[in-house]
């Protein structure tokens, strides 16, 4: 079996030159696929690895706009529309210098699964632009949404296609693009987006979603060994939306969380994060993360190398910010300093290296981000089932809901582990559970 998914990993490298990140995250889902292609050599009869790796459709345009100078910049606009089997394309759109074709098809990728994991009717997808938010004025950002909505909205909709948020793109970025999409259509659709704001068709709970939702998954991996929250260190990076809520959650569950990152450096803050503080200067003064440590008090240090996060001794770690955060040498220090839970709320945060080595150290339970931070894209659903039955939930109710979402998703991935192989091997669990849910709703709709 395994020279059969090297060969179409191979053929999906060669389909898609230069593009690592999507390699990258191709070969984690295709390299734990060997024991359920021995049970059902049925799916490698229907081609269906090589259309699930293929988009249904990928579209790339020019998001030209003016800045507060008047000069004029151009823009790369992207929207993946991966796979439509369950539902229709969901998935959140990201604003960062970074994105590129490569990186916005390994986000569309895993998101099918994550997707597929909630047990909810949505398909997969991502966007995004390679634009830049930092330092950009309100009139900018407007400017570039309007724009960047121009092109998209006539391939978006309530039925076809669902975007979000993601890195760099907020509630404000979504009501601008959002106010574009209604002025356009003429039409007031609340179910095109989710994200929204809460006045205007948005749901509760959806900002703090994937934060708690991580927290919730990290809560029942720990459950597996007898253990709470209460009383554990945690290590989170990231100051942004995940990271945010993941620390409200967690210390709202008892757990000391000791640090915090941007893209600027990280901070260690022995007696636990001041959760205020820290939503002041990244949420509200949009400041880096060194103002934090600056204001918080001498015990607090700041270190410029963003690794350093993972280097104190923890109980927890939890990636938050984004792909590859974590290394081989990150992972070894936490294995090396006792840590028992590895969950990922960013997406593809650790390397392949990273990966391989917290997923086969014994008394360290490592959560992939496809089944961790499944809470956001849930939420969402839950947001456009609001929509749809032109209907409000309260705060309790919702977050209610997605524990439940997050507690059935955990039952899954874990009792898929132990059907092909081992229960707490939860990167083979979530990407069987995933695959078969997925594939097995294309193979029923046809050669499409
Ligand atoms: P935000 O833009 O709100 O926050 C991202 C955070 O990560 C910021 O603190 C940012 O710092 C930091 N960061 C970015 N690049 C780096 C880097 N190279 N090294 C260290 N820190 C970095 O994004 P979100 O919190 O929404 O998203 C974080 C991750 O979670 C992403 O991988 C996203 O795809 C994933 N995710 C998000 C969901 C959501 O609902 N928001 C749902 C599911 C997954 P700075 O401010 O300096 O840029």
């Amino acid at each position: 079996m395994d020279s059969t998914i090297d060969a179409l990993k191979q053929d999906v490298f060669e389909r898609n030159l230069n593009e690592p990140e999507y390699h990258q995250a191709v070969a984690e889902v295709l390299d734990s696929l060997g024991p359920v292609l021995e049970q059902h050599p049925e799916y490698l009869d229907h081609d269906i690895i090589h259309r699930l790796c293929e988009p249904e459709r990928q579209i790339i345009f020019r998001v030209p706009w003016r800045d507060d100078r008047g000069q004029v910049h151009i823009n790369r606009g992207y929207r993946v529309e991966f796979n439509s089997a369950l539902g229709p394309y969901k998935g959140g759109l990201r604003f960062h210098p970074s994105v590129n074709l490569g990186i916005v098809k390994f986000l569309g990728f895993e998101q099918i699964f994550k997707n597929a994991l909630t047990g909810l009717p949505i398909g997969g997808g991502k966007g995004g632009a390679n634009f830049d938010p930092r330092g950009r004025s309100d009139t900018e950002i407007m400017a570039f949404c309007q724009s960047f909505m121009t092109e998209l909205y006539r391939h978006i909709g309530e039925y076809t296609d669902v975007p979000a948020g993601d890195i760099g793109v907020g509630t404000r970025e979504i009501g601008y693009l959002f106010g574009q999409y209604k002025r356009i259509t003429n039409r007031f659709e609340a179910g095109a987006f989710t994200g929204k704001g809460l006045n205007w068709g948005g749901s509760l709970v959806r900002t703090e979603a994937t934060g708690y939702g991580t927290i919730y998954f990290a809560r029942e991996q720990l459950g597996t060994m007898g253990e709470t929250l209460d009383g554990k260190r945690v290590s989170i990076s990231g100051a942004g939306n995940v990271a945010l809520y993941a620390i409200e959650k967690a210390q709202a569950l008892g757990a000391r969380v000791v640090t915090a990152s941007d893209s600027s450096g990280c901070v260690y803050d022995p007696d636990g994060i001041d959760l205020e503080l820290l939503k002041q200067v990244k949420e509200i003064e949009r400041g880096r993360i060194r103002d934090y440590a600056d204001r918080r008090g001498p015990r607090v240090e700041f270190h410029a190398r963003i690794t350093d996060v993972w280097d104190v001794p923890t109980d927890i770690a939890l990636p938050c910010a984004t792909q590859n955060e974590l290394d081989g040498q990150s992972a070894r220090a936490l294995i090396n300093n006792g840590v028992k839970v590895v969950a990922e709320g960013a997406n593809m945060p650790c390397t392949p290296e990273a990966a391989q080595l917290l997923r086969a150290a014994k008394h360290v339970l490592f959560g992939p981000a496809k089944a961790v931070n499944s809470g956001g894209v849930a939420t969402s659903a839950l947001e456009m089932q609001q929509n749809a039955s032109r209907d409000s939930w309260d705060f309790a109710y919702t977050e209610s809901r997605l524990e439940e979402i997050m507690v059935s998703v955990h039952e899954r991935v874990r009792a898929t582990a132990s059907r092909y192989g081992d229960p707490n091997d939860y990167v083979l669990g979530a990407n069987i559970a995933a695959f078969t849910k997925v594939v097995d709703a294309m193979i029923a709709q046809g050669l499409v």
